[in-house]
């Protein structure tokens, strides 16, 4: 049984490009959420740093983690090797600290499925239109256009697992989201109630794979 005094596990998903990583940081930053740092096989990007961002490691390393058991859940995507290390997520959650999780479909179901005491929060991350998300993929991976095809490709697979989640959202202006987010953690943590619209996702859903 989750104590009152346990932190809350927030999981926020979304096909890549559709900027949950921004509303990631916003969060643990106005709302002191602590950030899971995920172990990751894949190379830094410009902007990125060890330890912050991700911890980058080499697959034998990761698989190393894997045979010791020091996954709460990992898995592949794009290629590379995504994983969260569960002793410090705990660590967090045992003194209070709600943690906030920027992982994929697959990681969000491990940790559904493991059923841990602590209470858990799943978010999908929409954008508001294929157009918006090609060009924010076109702007964040510039030097690389198979990139941007193949997330593009992967876009209409992922889309397909929103019903897996708590809430589904849609990224349209940053703010709006992020405020959307927060109201319906609160409402979820105090259980009161809110007005997400699922008929508005599911028509918004629609659009988006037609
Ligand atoms: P990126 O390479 O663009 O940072 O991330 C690619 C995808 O991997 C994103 O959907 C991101 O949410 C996901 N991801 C990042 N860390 C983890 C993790 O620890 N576990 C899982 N399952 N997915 C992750």
């Amino acid at each position: 049984m989750s104590s009152t005094k346990d932190g809350t596990m927030i999981i926020l998903s979304s096909p890549s490009g559709a900027g949950k990583t921004t509303l990631v940081k916003l969060l643990a930053k106005t709302k002191k959420y602590q950030i899971s740092i995920s172990h990751t096989t894949r190379k830094p990007r410009e902007n990125e740093t060890s330890g912050k961002d991700y911890f980058f490691t080499n697959e034998n390393e990761f698989k190393n983690l894997i045979k010791k058991g020091e996954f709460l859940e990992h898995a592949k995507v794009f290629n590379n090797f995504y994983g969260t290390i569960l002793k410090p997520i705990k660590e967090n959650l045992d003194k209070g600290n709600n943690v906030i999780f920027d992982i994929d479909w697959q990681g969000a179901q491990q940790i559904k499925n493991k059923k841990l005491k602590y209470k858990l929060i799943t978010f999908f991350v929409l954008p508001p239109s294929k157009q918006v998300l090609f060009n924010r993929l076109s702007n964040r991976e510039m030097k690389d256009k198979v990139i941007v095809e193949e997330r593009m490709k992967e876009f209409n697979k992922d889309i397909l697992h929103w019903k897996n989640y708590d809430y589904v959202v849609i990224n349209d202006k940053l703010e709006s989201c992020f405020q959307e987010i927060c109201d319906l953690i609160d409402s979820e943590i105090n259980k009161s109630k809110n007005d997400y619209n699922l008929e508005f996702i599911k028509d918004h859903v629609n659009k988006l794979i037609s």
